[in-house]
Order: C-alpha cells, then sequence, then structure tokens
C-alpha cells in the first residue's frame, strides 16, 4: 500500500528512543523527511544520522524540552527553517511513581507541562505551518493508562486523560483547516525504559518479569514491539486514513477491558 508520505515532514517528539525513535524511523522508510526532538543533544543527534544513514532521507535533530515553551518555540522554529511541518506525533512522555497524598504540586505540574501543553504549544505552532503546506496530521500518543488506570501512578493517568480530551477537542477545532488530529493510546510496548525497570526491580530475573506483566495484563500474553506500534501511527498520519478525525486508537494486545 503506497501511503503517499513522500516528501512529506514529520516532526516526532521523544524520537531519540524507544517509541519515538521508531515512529521515526517508519516515516523515513515510507521516504518523509523527519525532524526529531528530545532533550538530550547527543541521543537526538545519533538517531538522526542513524535515520539518515539507514533510509537516504532528511532526519534533523532538535535538542529541546518540549515541557517548556522556549523548547516548544525551538521545534516550532527549526521545522519552519527546514521548510514547514506536514506532520506533528506529540510522542515525548513518561510513566510516574506517586500517591495523590504525598505528591506535590510541582510534580502535578511538570507531568501537566509534558504531556499536555507540550501538546498545546506544538499544535497551535505547526498547524499554521500544515495549513500553508495544504493541510496535515497530528497525532497524539496517549495511553490505555488515560481509560484504564494503573493505580500507582495517579499522575500519569490524569493527564494522558487530558491529553486525550485536548486532542478530541483540537480535532475539532482543526480539521476545517485540513488537519486531522487522531489519539493512539498503547498497551504494554516494549522499550528500553521498561526493560530498565524490569532490571531495577527483578536484576537478572528481569526477562520473567516482563513476561509476568504480559501475563497479568495483555490477553496476547507479549509486549508488543515497537515497530507494530508505528505501523499504525504512520498509517493514521497518511490520507490513507483520510476520514479519521477525533478518534482514539487501541494498540494494546486486548488489554483494554472494555468494549
Ligand atoms: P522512552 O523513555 O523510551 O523515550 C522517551 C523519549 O522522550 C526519549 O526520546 C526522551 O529523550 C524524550 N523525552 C522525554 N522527556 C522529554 C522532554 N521533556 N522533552 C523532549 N523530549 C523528551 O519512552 P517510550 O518510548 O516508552 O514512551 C514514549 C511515549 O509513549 C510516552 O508518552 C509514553 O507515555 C507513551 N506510552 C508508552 C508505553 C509503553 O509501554 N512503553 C505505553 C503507553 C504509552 P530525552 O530523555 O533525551 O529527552
Amino acid at each position: 500500500m503506497d501511503l503517499g508520505l513522500k516528501g512529506r515532514r514529520a516532526v516526532v517528539t521523544g524520537g531519540s528512543k524507544g517509541i519515538g525513535r521508531a515512529i521515526a524511523r517508519a516515516f523515513a522508510r515510507e521516504g518523509a523527511d523527519v525532524v526529531l526532538v528530545a532533550r538530550s543533544p547527543a541521543e537526538v543527534e545519533e538517531a538522526a544520522d542513524a535515520i539518515e544513514a539507514e533510509f537516504g532521507t532528511r532526519a534533523l535533530s532538535v535538542a529541546a524540552d518540549v515541557a517548556t515553551s522556549e523548547g516548544c518555540e525551538a521545534v516550532i522554529g527549526a521545522s519552519a527553517e527546514a521548510g514547514g511541518a506536514d506532520i506533528l506525533i506529540n510522542n515525548a512522555g513518561t510513566g510516574s511513581n506517586e500517591t495523590i497524598l504525598d505528591a506535590a504540586d510541582e510534580k502535578w505540574l511538570a507531568y501537566w507541562n509534558l504531556h499536555v501543553m507540550a501538546a498545546v504549544r506544538l499544535g497551535r505552532g505547526l498547524a499554521p505551518q500544515m495549513q500553508g503546506r495544504g493541510g496535515g496530521t497530528i497525532l497524539n500518543n496517549a495511553s490505555i493508562c488515560a481509560v484504564q488506570p494503573l493505580w500507582y501512578e495517579p499522575i500519569y493517568n490524569t493527564t494522558k486523560a487530558a491529553l486525550m480530551m485536548l486532542s478530541k477537542c483540537m480535532a475539532t477545532e482543526f480539521v476545517p483547516m485540513g488537519i486531522r488530529v487522531n489519539t493512539v493510546n498503547p498497551g504494554l510496548i516494549r522499550t528500553p525504559d521498561w526493560e530498565k525497570t524490569a532490571r531495577e526491580l527483578a536484576g537478572s530475573e528481569w526477562e520473567n518479569y516482563l513476561q509476568s506483566v504480559a501475563d497479568e495484563h495483555a490477553p496476547i500474553r507479549r509486549f508488543g514491539s515497537v515497530e507494530e506500534l508505528a505501523d499504525v501511527f504512520v498509517f493514521l498520519a497518511s490520507d490513507r486514513a483520510s476520514y479519521c478525525v477525533g478518534g482514539t486508537y487501541f494498540v494494546d494486545g486486548g488489554m483494554l477491558r472494555t468494549v
């Protein structure tokens, strides 16, 4: 299936590793240029260089903290300089671990900035670029936890639920501009971050630990790979998904327990 992504430009936040890097690779494989964003300059540069070498498309790196307005401005500026964005993937994010009784306001606000305000600021800043190029697509990577919480991470659950609502509102506001906005809710996706957590919790038994997590939560009894998830993002960002607007797409191996 030709996804028609050749020559498009996709901005991917959190593009240096894990899911974001796989999404950027999948866009590059389809012939799209990519703009990778992450805080660590060395890591994001390495990821962009590797993608450019592997696929021969243009891959830019922007070292920026998207939880700040300055960081988002840097991304918007770099994208404009490159010629403008057609696609925005709001993917940068991370899990949490706290109780509501103990968590300080600062922690709530940090996650609000990372999971919600980054999408507000980047959506607001990049939408005019997309419109100027004839339309575009925004995908917000929330989580199954936005609707089916894991109880140890109330801040993560709450801010990802807010991202889903933002996505819905943005979809309605932006569709007259020719910009489609949707949410993707992944379940258990195997990333370096999960492997690190498993090593910390279970030492040499970390692989068994990951299997036990999959057995407990996902009827398919395994984690998804970043590539399996990236393919869904790329399809939804393409014109082949042209009637998908304001939706939420679960990629979770059956983990969602409701219809
Ligand atoms: P990783 O920790 O593997 O990667 C996170 C990426 O985001 C890195 O590139 C990191 O680079 C970047 N990043 C983090 N904070 C910022 C910031 N403030 N500004 C810019 N970049 C940032 O995460 P995953 O790939 O596992 O997760 C990606 C997204 O998918 C997250 O939003 C997560 O909530 C969501 N998700 C993941 C699931 C999973 O099972 N893995 C399941 C459901 C949702 P750097 O540190 O250098 O900034």
